[in-house]
């Protein structure tokens, strides 16, 4: 099988495409042709081994798939049945989605949603279930539209582009924080109806400020999440799920106990059912396809390394889907 090979010598780390002795494949009792996966920040941080993701080397990076079944050993999958991947630690612990073939445990497989073709579940992928999932959160709260506005922050990346598009279905008002002014118009065509300037949160502010917000989407952490919380209403609900801007928190508890202000901890790789496919059903219910296919575009797998390499520098907007089959 054709396939992105992560290894390790010493401390080089190094990924090339290269052809796999499918017998490498790991254990699981589900084999699936690959046919699409997805580029996420993660896959950047093991393809370049700028951060330590990756577990066990060699390893086929990738956290999402969408294939068919090759074979199965567990009586709820079927041979040619549709299915996706994302989290549980593939692409990190175990081989992932850049390659023809993937082996997994059946529990980890996810029937393809009705409404959804493989490619859209991949445009949608970790990052768009992880925005969903925020979403969840943010309703779990119990903030409702006429609350004010909700802040979304990395708008321009896979989980803001998607939180924008399903909070502005939903009818709430998005507020978008990007470092890239000339994504404007592209964040207003996705629903939200202002955009601020990443600098207006990155540095070290005050314990409480006035309120804004009546819940954000944070994919930033650090000064910016510390900043949110501050500039949260109260009883309002912030959800981090990211550390695109660091990983530290330089927070105060000010917002937590003269706000109550909740903040929730967001988690898409080990997410329990059935929460995992209430988010899936929520995103073919919740999420505007059309819309969904302006924030994607597509590479081969020929390109994934190259890409892995140029993303901080890119202007890539939205999610990338990677087609996987030659
Ligand atoms: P992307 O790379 O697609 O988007 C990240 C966006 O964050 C960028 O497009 C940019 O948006 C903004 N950004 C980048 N660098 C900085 C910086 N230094 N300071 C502030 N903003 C910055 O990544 P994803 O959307 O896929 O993921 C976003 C984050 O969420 C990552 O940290 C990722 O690890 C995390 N994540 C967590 C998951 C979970 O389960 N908890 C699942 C999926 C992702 P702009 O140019 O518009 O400012």
């Amino acid at each position: 099988m054709r396939g992105v090979l992560v290894t390790k010598n010493d401390k080089d780390i190094s990924a090339t495409l290269q052809d796999i002795d499918e017998q490498q494949l790991p254990e699981g009792n589900v084999t699936v042709r690959v046919h699409w996966s997805s580029f996420n920040y993660k896959d950047v941080l093991a393809i370049t081994g700028k951060m330590p993701v990756i577990r066990s080397y060699p390893m086929v990076p990738g956290i999402d798939l969408a294939g068919v079944v090759e074979s199965s050993d567990d009586d709820r999958y079927q041979v040619g049945q549709e299915v996706l991947v994302t989290g549980y630690g593939i692409g990190e612990a175990h081989w992932g989605g850049y390659a023809e073939l993937a082996r997994v445990p059946g529990d980890w497989l996810v029937p393809l949603p009705e409404g959804l073709t493989m490619r859209q579940s991949m445009a949608i992928g970790t990052a768009g279930f992880t925005a969903m999932l925020c979403v969840m959160a943010l309703e779990r709260g119990g903030v409702t539209p006429d609350q004010g506005p909700i802040l979304v922050t990395g708008a321009g990346g896979g989980v803001g582009s998607v939180a924008i598009g399903l909070l502005s279905k939903l009818g709430y008002e998005v507020a978008a924080v990007s470092g890239r002014p000339e994504a404007a118009d592209y964040l207003k065509e996705l629903g939200a109806s202002e955009v601020l300037p990443r600098s207006e949160f990155s540095e070290a502010g005050k314990p409480l400020g006035k309120e804004r917000w009546a819940a954000a989407v944070d994919v930033v952490g650090s000064h910016t999440l510390a900043n949110i919380c501050a500039s949260t209403k109260y009883d309002g609900i912030v959800t981090a799920c990211g550390l695109a801007g660091g990983m530290e928190f330089p927070a105060t508890v000010a917002p937590f106990i003269l706000r109550g202000v909740t903040l929730v901890g967001i988690d898409s790789v080990q997410c329990k059912q059935p929460r995992r496919s209430e988010a899936w059903q929520r995103l073919v219910e919740d999420l505007d396809l059309a819309k969904l296919e302006t924030m994607t575009n597509e590479i081969q797998l020929d390109d994934v390394i190259e890409t892995a390499k140029n993303w901080g520098q890119s202007d890539h907007r939205g999610r990338v889907v990677v087609a996987v089959q030659s």
